[in-house]
């Protein structure tokens, strides 16, 4: 099966194969990849798909993006991943009250749903290496989650190596022991004394840096990577399976990957209304679609911790696509940010995004009380990024269609939120049990170039 090259958003880069682009992660010109032609399947042929049990689902879309550029076997080995779940539906969406429902994406091995995407990304990068007889080092910042599902996807992996940058005590214990705790040697935490969007700054200079670069691979698998998405699409198409009708996403939205590979599946075929992001109060992406700036501020510490991003960087790939495809524009756009830290987006732009696109932004209190309204309402203990979806559906016109809040982490994983919120503590799930005893490993370093790159120098 042909399967598309992949570009970059700023223009600058080469067109590649997909097992190149998941190497890679940035396009060397700062831009983000994308398939240079959307795999575009009929209704008839999404209907297929749709019907499908979700690994083999999942296999057919990696099929779409990935064709022959990696052997068959490890898009089986990584769609196979998915059958290790502990529900058999993978991705349960679950009724609520007619018309609402909530997807379900934390029955994975860290009990949050970027496990979706990270278990199948292990298997597809090791195939890529080994059929370059190549290694690599995977750099990642993480606001918890990402983390750790990192580590479980990859520790004792032969060819890869794995450094995990985390903000110093602005994650969840829980999400710091499943990070530090798998006690293997190819896995490196640091915790970075700054905030997320420090973490993020510093990958995103590593892995710029030529002579970090010399000699080996470097690579990322923060949601920049376009392997990541990938992994998310599937869930999309099984949801809407089950809501009979064209859905409307809402989606708890940081880095903008999980909202984008909503956006993807629609491209592919998908049938479904306006997705709404929902954010926390660290809300650039909601003061970008409803006023035209994207601004930089300080990100502010939350209940909903895997959303505290400033800057969240999946928006370019929307600015682009919604420029129509205009790289040229879309580079001017970023670069002008990256260096002021704020940018107007300019009208025409502003409205295509809107088409497909809102984002709303939920409080603190409004979170909480979400908690504790679904527990009332639905018996349902729920974490706080979900709370955050929640509340967004609630804002959500019911007369454009079914609405499916996602569900992207167990709410064992934030256990002072949700007994602030309940007044109980939730009930972990298998996952999550017996991290307590284990032996910790992680460094405190600096938010510093040369602080970082020192640290790494343990894993070589
Ligand atoms: C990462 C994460 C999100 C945000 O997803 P993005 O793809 O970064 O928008 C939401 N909820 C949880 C629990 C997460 O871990």
């Amino acid at each position: 099966m042909t399967a598309p090259t992949y570009l970059s958003t700023r223009g600058r880069a080469p067109e590649i194969g997909f097992a190149e682009a998941l190497l890679r992660g940035m396009a060397p010109d700062g831009g983000l990849y994308l398939p240079s032609v959307w795999p575009n399947r009929s209704p008839a042929e999404i209907a297929w798909l749709q019907s499908l049990p979700y690994p083999e689902l999942a296999y057919e879309i990696l099929r779409l993006f990935i064709g022959d550029d990696l052997p068959n076997g490890a898009l089986r080995a990584a769609a196979e991943r998915m059958a290790a779940f502990d529900d058999p539906a993978v991705t349960p969406c679950v009724e609520l009250e007619p018309g609402l429902r909530v997807l379900e994406l934390f029955h994975g091995p860290t009990a949050a749903f970027k496990d979706l995407a990270m278990q199948m990304m292990a298997p597809l990068t090791e195939a890529a290496l080994e059929k370059r007889g190549e290694s690599l080092l995977l750099l990642t910042a993480t606001s918890g989650d990402t983390g750790a599902a990192a580590v479980r996807a990859f520790a004792g992996s032969q060819r890869i190596r794995l450094a995990v940058l985390h903000p110093l005590d602005r994650v969840s214990p829980v999400q710091r022991r499943q990070m530090t705790t798998s006690g293997a040697d190819n896995v490196l935490n640091l915790a970075v004394r700054g905030d997320f969007d420090d973490c993020q700054r510093l990958v995103k200079a590593l892995l710029a840096d030529e002579g970090l670069r010399e000699g080996q691979r470097l690579s990322s698998v923060n949601s920049i990577n376009w392997g990541r998405l990938v992994g998310q699409i599937p869930y999309y198409l099984a949801a809407a399976k089950a809501t009979g009708g064209p859905p409307r996403f809402v989606v708890p939205t940081g880095n903008f990957g999980d909202a984008f590979a909503g956006w993807a599946a629609q491209r592919i075929g998908l049938k479904a209304g306006r997705l709404t992001c929902a954010v926390n109060a660290n809300d650039a992406l909601a003061r970008a679609l409803n006023e035209g700036r994207y601004a930089r501020r300080p990100a502010t510490p939350t209940a909903s911790v895997s959303m505290d991003v400033q800057a969240p960087s999946n928006f370019e790939r929307l600015v682009f696509e919604a420029s129509g495809r205009d790289a040229e524009r879309t580079a001017a756009l970023f670069e002008t940010f990256a260096r002021e830290g704020a940018v107007e987006i300019p009208p025409d732009l502003l409205a295509a995004m809107r088409e497909n696109v809102e984002a709303v932004s939920i409080g603190e209190a409004e979170t909480s009380a979400q908690i504790a309204h679904a527990w009332k309402a639905w018996g349902r203990v729920v974490c706080p990024h979900t709370a955050v979806a929640l509340a967004a559906a609630g804002r959500v016109d019911r007369a454009e269609g079914p609405v499916v809040a996602l569900s992207t982490a167990h709410p064992a994983k934030f256990p002072e939120a949700v007994s602030k919120a309940l007044g109980v503590e939730p009930e972990a799930p298998a996952q999550l049990r017996g991290l307590e005893g284990k032996t910790e490993r992680f460094e405190v370093v600096d938010a510093d170039l040369n602080a970082v790159r020192a640290a790494l120098s343990a894993l070589a």
